[in-house]
């Protein structure tokens, strides 16, 4: 659970944290949209595949992403935390992006992914200070910068009003020593 995050190697290496800074108040969840095809790769190989297209079609200095996690549940980074991130309109000097590699309009997100996920934004939340209710899906950050949604994303089969009660009661029962 304690896992030290930070160790891993920065992939958007060029974008640095001195460049323009995020402060870290939300954390937006993702997903990248992708069929896997049943391949299995490193969280570098994918995080690297979404580098090259932010680079090349968006024209970015690197990967949006701060987080990528594989469906095996693998982490890679993208963007030091403290650089903005490009991956939600309105949100991005002050969130952290976190792509889950898959499409979950189609299917489940697997469950080590989801526990990937789940340890890293406990370990975010406590690190930067942030509550449970300001972990958001993509579709809810457009909803709150647009008025509307504009994807499903991170996907229509993820319940982010589950995931936030679940990340509440993690912290709580971290806060209070019960685990
Ligand atoms: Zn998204």
């Amino acid at each position: 659970m304690d896992a030290d995050w930070s160790t891993l190697p920065i992939l958007g290496g060029g974008y640095g944290p001195k460049k323009k800074r995020n402060s870290p108040a939300w954390l937006v969840v993702h997903h990248s949209y992708t069929d896997i095809k049943g391949r299995v790769k490193p969280a570098t190989w994918w995080a690297g595949v979404f580098d090259r297209i932010h680079r090349k079609d968006n024209g970015w200095s690197s990967i949006g992403y701060h987080f990528v996690i594989s469906p095996e549940g693998e982490i890679a980074r993208g963007r030091w935390e403290t650089a903005r991130g490009a991956h939600s309109v309105g949100f991005n000097s002050q969130s952290i992006g976190l792509c889950l590699v898959g499409n979950f309009d189609i299917s489940d997100p697997p469950s080590q992914q989801w526990s990937t996920l789940r340890a890293l934004c406990l370990d975010l939340m406590r690190r930067y200070g942030i509550l449970a209710s300001n972990v958001i899906g993509h579709r809810e950050a457009n909803i709150l910068h647009y008025g509307e949604m504009r994807k499903t994303c991170p996907g229509k089969l993820v319940d982010m009003s589950e995931f936030r009660e679940d990340l509440a009661v993690e912290a709580w029962m971290h806060k209070t020593g019960w685990v």
